[in-house]
């Protein structure tokens, strides 16, 4: 059940904006997969079409883009993140933020970035979510742990209950590395073990670690439930590292896994896999349903990929920000396209994992 290492897989890469890369730009990014002959049995195949349109419900989850500010460059990275990204979300939109979290009320805030750690107000956000009862998530990159000012970090997310969200693509190191960058799965046993430390990963609802699992290629993400097996039984007799669930998701065809995928030729025949293992059966999980994404500026997309495609919430043709009283509204059509494909392939997939 484990994801075979691929030799020639994506490699860390610096951020595409930082290199002038065509693909750096959303518009180009729609346009090369707008561009894709799919096969012909789903030649006029639409996204829509396939699941029948997708509303949204209840609103769950407030996900929070707090900047694309990140200490790594990993491969797969659907926000093209990286040290070279300066955007950071202002005051002010922390300020709006914040009062959404009683306008909305969401049941879980879901921080992420780049490496939202990174953001200033990191921590007051959290405090805010947790004096009102919120769950919230940190998408924590592990290495970030170990950066001397964040070595007190653990114990902090820890005495205020937060859940850990932690990218881990193997529990090889050659694999892990590959994607993330030398060194990245040395550092990210010894964060998990501050984590376990501290009482993450033994099954208290209080101090939740989840692991998130991509594969190491063009490939769909492998079979959650047995691969965790495997995974909690190689982490704990290896390294002595305990985790609480384990998240398998598909690479979405954005950013710098499209650079990659299109610098071999591999997109048609990627989303011409993601399309022939359509799973209408998750289509029902789709996270778009019951999330708001909002972007570092205060816009709101249906999930973080539309946020990295730059495919705002519209009410009659007009860009609903965090502070607008109308961002959520059940009902609502989600816009959708072709990479939404990496939703419902195979077992599903999103923020949370199999959806299938
Ligand atoms: S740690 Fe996350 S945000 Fe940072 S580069 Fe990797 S995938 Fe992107
Ligand atoms: S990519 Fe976003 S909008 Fe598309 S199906 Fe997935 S969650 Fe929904």
């Amino acid at each position: 059940m484990s994801v075979a290492p691929s030799e020639d897989g994506p490699r860390a890469a610096v951020e595409l904006s930082f290199r002038g890369a065509p693909l750096a730009s959303a518009e180009a990014q729609r346009a090369l997969l707008d561009r894709v002959v799919l096969p012909p049995a789903f030649a006029s195949a639409t996204f829509d079409g396939m699941v029948g349109g997708v509303t949204t419900g209840r609103l769950r989850v407030l996900q929070v883009n707090l900047g694309k500010t990140c200490n790594m460059t990993c491969a797969h990275c659907h926000v093209d993140a990286g040290p070279h990204r300066r955007e950071q979300m202002d005051d002010a939109t922390i300020a709006h933020v914040i009062t959404a979290m009683d306008r909305l009320r969401p049941a879980v805030v879901d921080l992420t970035g780049g490496a939202p750690e990174l953001h200033p107000r990191f921590q007051e956000l959290v405090v805010e979510a947790r004096s009102r009862g919120i769950e919230v998530i940190d998408r924590c990159n592990l290495t970030i742990l170990l950066v001397p000012r964040f070595r007190a970090l653990p114990t902090w997310l820890a005495e205020h209950g937060v859940t850990i969200v932690a990218s881990l693509p193997h529990y090889r190191s050659r694999n892990t590395d590959a994607q993330r960058g030398d060194g990245t799965f040395t550092a990210s046993i010894e964060a998990l073990r501050r984590l376990n430390d501290v009482g993450y990963g033994a099954g208290r609802p209080d101090r939740q670690l989840h692991l998130m699992t991509n594969p190491a290629g063009a490939f769909l993400a492998p079979d959650q439930a047995a691969t965790e097996v495997v995974w909690k039984r190689v982490l704990l007799d290896t390294y002595g590292v305990r985790f609480d669930r384990l998240l398998a998701l598909n690479n979405m065809p954005i950013a710098r896994f499209l650079e990659w995928l299109d610098g071999r030729g591999g997109t048609a025949a990627y989303l011409a896999h993601l399309v022939e293992r359509f799973n209408p059966g998750a289509a029902g999980g789709l996270m778009c349903r019951d999330t708001l994404s909002v972007g570092y500026d205060g816009a709101t997309y249906a999930c973080d990929f539309n946020q990295m495609l730059e495919l705002p919430v519209e009410d009659d043709g007009r860009t609903l920000n965090i502070d607008d009283p109308s961002v959520w509204a059940e009902g609502r059509s989600v816009r959708t396209g072709r990479h939404c494909f990496g939703c419902t392939a195979g077992a599903g997939s999103s923020c949370a994992g199999a959806t299938g």
